[in-house]
């Protein structure tokens, strides 16, 4: 997600326990995986669990893993309280109702893409399915170019033998 420093700077009690991290390569790491659609209701999580930690003087739990899958969020962090959990799991419901790449939520569906299921609105959905038709045009477009490439230097090598045929038959 394109501006996650922006909430690892807000709320860094949150990443607190990453500051003295030595060990293996762990999920946070690769960043919040997902797309920036869901920033805002990443953010407002974020901040309700902060104020209600901090409101009833309640420690701030380890996000440990945001990422999406199979259309929805999942926001993974340390041992904490039912209440947070419960504020969390009702994150990852609204997800499936936002658009994860603009963030809208009108025309959202969750559905299956040949490969992945995804949350998009209709607009980023026909978007995306003109980008990978696109690639796949490209793609095959590469592959006639390699086969002309192919076939030409075959008929080069076919006409190169017929001129040393024809040579040799016109001196005799
Ligand atoms: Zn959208």
């Amino acid at each position: 997600m394109k501006n996650q420093n922006e909430l690892v700077k807000k709320y860094p009690e949150f990443f607190e326990y990453l500051k003295d991290h030595k060990g293996p390569i762990i999920p946070i790491q690769f960043g919040f995986e997902c797309g920036d659609g869901w920033y805002w209701l990443i953010s407002n999580l974020m901040e309700s669990i902060h104020s209600h930690c901090k409101n009833n003087d309640k420690p701030i739990p380890e996000i440990l893993q945001i990422k999406e899958k199979y259309g929805g969020l999942r926001f993974y962090t340390g041992g904490t309280s039912e209440y947070i959990y419960g504020m969390i799991s009702f994150a990852e419901d609204l997800s499936y109702t936002i658009c994860e790449s603009c963030g809208t939520i009108e025309n959202v569906t969750t559905s299956q893409l040949p490969n992945w299921m995804i949350t998009l609105c209709d607009t980023c959905r026909k978007n995306r399915e003109k980008s990978r038709n696109l690639s796949y045009l490209k793609w095959r477009i590469k592959n006639i170019d390699l086969l002309l490439t192919l076939l030409s230097k075959k008929l080069k090598s076919i006409i190169k033998k017929w001129l040393v045929f024809w040579r040799k038959n016109s001196q005799e």
